[in-house]
């Protein structure tokens, strides 16, 4: 008999197979009697908990970092709610109802206006939820739902899972992680990425699935019985045997895996994890704190040490992208009102060209030293004269090969007049969706906008890939949108040439090129094109693969 197979979406990729441990369902719903003798002591209940609760949270957040740390804050000021606490406090005197009813009714109050705003507020639902169980729990002294305490390594099951509990997950005991329901923007997708723990949300019946033991893929969102007694399967032993190192799909498309660097220590790891070359050598890294300008003689050096590992593969130096978040000192920047609009990337070379120039002869230098085949481009690229100025100096320097970055939407709305200028181009989605979506990269309020499945995103990175096609010239991404396995099928099939990323996403993303043909990375960038939130993009993808 074939064993039923379930699935669901995909959200944080690796595959891993081992015993299942259900999480505890959340608690009973407290009965509104009896009714309190004193209703406004029983009120003044309400508030300490609270506090008791977000102080819990808060403690567990200081442990944490990251994402982690981010998610546990925001829940705590959840718990620590006045309005929340007032609300329940006015239901207990008003209706004579005990604290851990009014709690509950209140909670689910916000519950519902949070579900009906739709969207990235829904997918918040949960967190209240888990913020009302937790009150509760503590009003009536009990034990608050959650993750079991694991005993060996295993793939947790569970109808959702509450953001204090996933940010607490222990990787080396969390095979796994599958979800009856949540989204893929819901904080379990988040911290199961941040985690690298593999993970599928929104697989229906799997609670009612009778198996001890499952294997899970987070790519394709497969869930499958397997046979309790074989040995468990973590997420890193799957990782490693896919991928043959070249970047390509099934049938042979080719789309080159690269990696991004800033540092000596940063090109071994990505060449130890298999990238073909380095599609971004970030070099104002190494100057973030340098007061005066590095000699010519110093910087070849320092390029020379990350270059060496790509003797005879491709590189892409990225000349000073200085300003905004990353301002170097010996550059002596003005004060701006708003820095990430300013004079950031290349506009800080207009008038400072023997900086510039003056970095491309140690990258010209550098690139003889170390025998890499260099390409250089500049950042903040806003028109196609800016990239044409930009391509001249760099011949002038004797470098063969000149490209820009597109991260301002003006550059992706012209372009085929950017190719014109230059050889190749660079997506750098991070920047391209902060301009696009006018939402600070840096602010977690606005996060939801910076994802890079937005549909406008992708709309932008399509009119690059035609002009790519339509010119034969290269067009990768550089931006955390490669990363993505999932995405990175996406980008093919929208006519990127390479993805770019951290060195551990290569055999990740390459694994996933592998696995499809360019037809489904076609299909795949026509569903994400259609889609009209990012969320769905997700769905409509997984759905055709
Ligand atoms: C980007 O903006 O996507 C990018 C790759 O550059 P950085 O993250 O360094 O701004
Ligand atoms: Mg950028």
């Amino acid at each position: 008999m074939r064993e039923p197979q379930l699935s669901g979406v995909g959200v944080s990729p690796g595959r891993a197979s081992g015993p299942v441990v259900k999480v505890t369902e959340s608690i009973e719903e407290p009965p509104n009697t009896p009714a309190p003798d004193d209703p406004h002591a029983e009120a003044a209940r309400v508030a300490p908990a609270a506090q008791a609760v977000a102080a819990r949270l808060e403690a567990t957040a200081e442990r944490a970092s990251g994402d982690a740390a981010a998610i546990l804050t925001t829940t705590a000021a959840m718990a620590a709610d006045p309005a929340l606490v007032s609300q329940a406090e006015q239901l207990v005197t008003a209706q004579r109802i005990p604290a851990a009813r009014a709690v509950y009714e209140a909670a689910n109050n916000f519950a519902t206006a949070l579900a009906s705003a739709g969207g990235y507020m829904a997918e918040r639902v949960r967190d209240m939820h888990d913020v009302r169980d937790r009150i509760i729990a503590e009003l009536q002294g009990i034990e608050p739902p959650g993750v079991p305490t694991l005993e060996r390594p295993s793939v947790l099951v569970a109808r959702d899972l509450a953001p204090a509990d996933t940010a607490a997950l222990d990787p080396d005991m969390v095979l796994a992680l599958v979800t009856e329901e949540g989204g893929p923007t819901s904080h379990t997708a988040i911290l199961a990425r941040s985690l690298r723990i593999p993970a599928v949300v929104a697989v229906k019946n799997v609670l009612s699935l009778d198996a001890e033991a499952v294997a899970v893929d987070g790519l394709t969102g497969e869930v499958r019985p397997v046979d309790p007694s074989a040995p468990v399967v973590t997420a890193t032993d799957a990782g490693n045997v896919d991928w043959e190192g070249v970047g390509a799909t099934s049938d042979g498309h080719r789309v080159k895996v690269l990696a991004n660097v800033g540092s000596p220590a940063d090109a071994l790891a990505a060449a130890e994890a298999g990238a073909e070359g380095v599609g971004l050598f970030r070099t104002e890294f190494s100057y973030l704190d340098a007061g005066d300008e590095p000699t010519v003689a110093d910087q070849q050096a320092a390029y020379t040490a990350v270059l060496t590992p790509f003797a005879g593969k491709s590189v892409v130096v990225r000349t000073l992208d200085a300003g905004a978040d990353k301002p170097l000192e010996f550059l002596a920047q003005e004060d701006e009102p708003n820095p990430a609009l300013g004079v950031r990337g290349l506009r800080v070379a207009f008038d400072r060209t023997g900086v510039l120039d003056r970095q491309l002869a140690a990258i010209a230098g550098a690139a003889e030293e170390a025998g890499a085949e260099v390409s250089v481009m500049a950042p903040m690229v806003a028109t196609a004269e800016e990239a044409a100025w930009f391509a001249e100096r760099v011949r002038a320097a004797g470098l063969p090969r000149a490209g820009v970055m597109i991260e301002v939407p003006s550059a992706a709305l012209t372009a085929r007049e950017v190719f014109d200028a230059v050889d190749f181009v660079s997506l750098g989605t991070n920047d391209l969706a902060q301009y696009t979506f006018a939402a600070d990269r840096q602010l977690g309020a606005v996060a939801a906008l910076n994802d890079p499945w937005q549909p406008a995103l992708l709309r932008l990175i399509a009119l690059v890939g035609e002009a790519a096609r339509e010119k034969d010239k290269p067009a990768g991404v550089c931006g955390e949108a490669a990363a993505d396995p999932l995405l990175a099928r996406v980008l093919t099939g929208l006519g990127i040439t390479s993805l770019s990323m951290n060195a551990g996403s290569v055999r990740t993303v390459g694994a996933s090129l592998a696995s499809v043909t360019f037809d489904d990375c076609r299909r795949a960038a026509e569903a994400a094109l259609a889609a009209p939130t990012a969320a769905d993009a997700r769905v409509a993808v997984a759905e055709t693969q």
